[in-house]
């Protein structure tokens, strides 16, 4: 016999009283399984043709004028329910739908960058040694540099060859295609290397691609391994070795992504930091049908794993300027613009990973399945270089996510005083704009097989969604 009890006084002031957020699992409304499948499958197609930012703004561009959006063009006039996109020289993208109010009201700015860490080629990177060919790195990002040995890579980028015309390079991702490696030193003979801190087990000149061993011809001489790889860069790229100077290629993971866990219930891949957060804000963007109330706006930024400086990082005044574009399409002001935005910094967050437990706080940590994380500041040693956004603005968000059924939690990057981080949000609440950051968990993040939970990825979507429509 099933016989209800009364709760008790404490069971039912507990209730009443205490915030005890539950697995997302556990909340997600009828139907929505299958809407998180059908969106990270698209996220994943997102993530192997997006391996670098050049990449990454193609494939959006084409998802772009197919959901009816154009290049803004200076001095047009722009009306409600227009979609319009400026290409910041094929590494950054603003796209914008016009609200129906005016953007001295205001606009919903979705930010997340593109870029991710990898291994770039040096300018002059081809050397032969004891017959062995390689092309000398310099790493992008913050990585562990041993993880990046012993795992197949594959070559992407631009050669802008001396006549000015530029390459488009794209090895190892075909399949059939060859792939390249950096090696590490076997264990057997590791003996001092195990001696060594992790910054040094493998040095940043040690990340050296083998890219061939077979020397040209059977005449005698120096360098004809060397030789024998140029020979082929030139037959496929016609392309000579002074060429590299005016090249960027880069070493990112080969590995496609892929579904991880017996559930399927994880994504695995390289690069979701930030491809993740970049994917949700296109997403959500391009599928506005009619003009929203503010203006909505995404940007995808490129530089921001190292500082957000460069004509397409944060930092630069592209964004301004397309924001100025748009204000001048309808007599607005940008000051007024900025003053009433509001911006998410869309960029993912520290996973609580279990088998490091002692690197997070557990009362303060993001969880897999918890749904899109806010993060109220960033930063290292006593929040220095976080934006910190205001409790009215996580008030604001709180309110809108929890009216739009988004599964959500709010948390910090780690322990206190263990490290630290930051995103672009500094520099969007720098030009006036209430920023706060949000994005999905992710494990083994900066790792060149990062993993994320399907359901955060989709959340986050729906959270650039009820905020572009709010
Ligand atoms: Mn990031
Ligand atoms: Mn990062």
């Amino acid at each position: 016999m099933d016989e209800k009890k009364e709760p008790t006084l404490l069971q039912q002031r507990k209730k009443e009283l205490f915030f005890a957020p539950t697995n997302g699992y556990d909340r997600l409304a009828p139907g929505e399984e299958e809407d998180i499948q059908a969106y990270c499958a698209g996220y994943k197609t997102f993530l192997d043709e997006g391996k670098t930012e050049r990449e990454c703004v193609d494939y959006a561009i084409g998802l772009a004028e197919a959901a009816g959006f154009r290049p803004l063009v200076r001095g047009e006039k722009l009306r409600p329910g227009d979609k319009v996109y400026r290409n910041n020289r094929g590494k950054s993208l603003l796209l914008a739908v016009i609200g129906q109010e005016s953007l001295n009201q205001g606009a919903v700015i979705g930010a997340a960058h593109i870029d991710s860490p990898r291994l770039d080629l040096k300018q002059n990177p081809l050397y032969e040694e004891k017959e062995m060919a390689y092309c000398k790195t310099h790493y992008y990002g913050g990585i562990k540099k041993y993880q990046w040995t012993t795992i197949p890579l594959a070559l992407h980028g631009v050669v802008v060859r001396r006549d000015g015309t530029v390459v488009p390079v794209r090895i190892g991702e075909a399949p059939g295609d060859p792939q390249f490696t950096v090696g590490d030193l076997l264990p057997h003979l590791a003996g001092d290397q195990a001696k060594k801190t992790m910054g040094s087990i493998v040095s940043a000149e040690q990340l050296n691609l083998f890219v061939g061993s077979r020397p040209f011809g059977t005449e005698e001489g120096s360098d004809r391994v060397k030789l024998a790889m140029l020979e082929i860069l030139q037959e496929k790229y016609g392309m000579v070795e002074e060429d590299f100077l005016s090249a960027e290629l880069m070493a990112v993971p080969a590995a496609k992504a892929v579904d991880i866990g017996l559930d399927r219930s994880v994504i695995g891949a390289y690069g979701q930091d930030d491809r993740v957060c970049a994917y949700a804000c296109l997403q959500a963007l391009l599928e506005l049908e009619e003009a929203p109330r503010l203006t909505g706006v995404c940007v995808l930024a490129d530089k921001e794993e190292i500082g957000s400086l460069g004509v397409t990082g944060m930092q630069s005044a592209a964004f301004d300027i397309f924001m100025s574009d748009l204000c001048d399409s309808q007599g607005a002001a940008l000051k007024a613009c900025y003053e009433n935005a509001f911006c998410l910094s869309a960029d993912v967050t520290a996973a609580y990973d279990p088998n490091f437990a002692e690197a997070y706080e557990v009362r303060n940590s993001a969880f897999l399945n918890y749904g899109v994380c806010l993060s109220k500041y960033t930063g290292a040693r006593g929040k220095s270089g976080a934006s910190d956004a205001s409790a009215e603005v996580v008030g604001k968000v709180r309110r809108i996510f929890e009216e739009n059924q988004v599964i959500w939690q709010l948390a910090e990057l780690g322990k206190t005083d263990q490290g630290g981080g930051g995103t672009v949000a500094c520099y969007m609440a720098n030009r006036n704009i209430d920023t706060i950051d949000a994005g999905v968990p992710v494990l083994s993040m900066h790792a060149p097989f990062e993993t994320t939970a399907k359901l955060d990825c989709y959340m986050t979507y729906k959270a650039m969604k009820a905020l572009y429509t709010h």
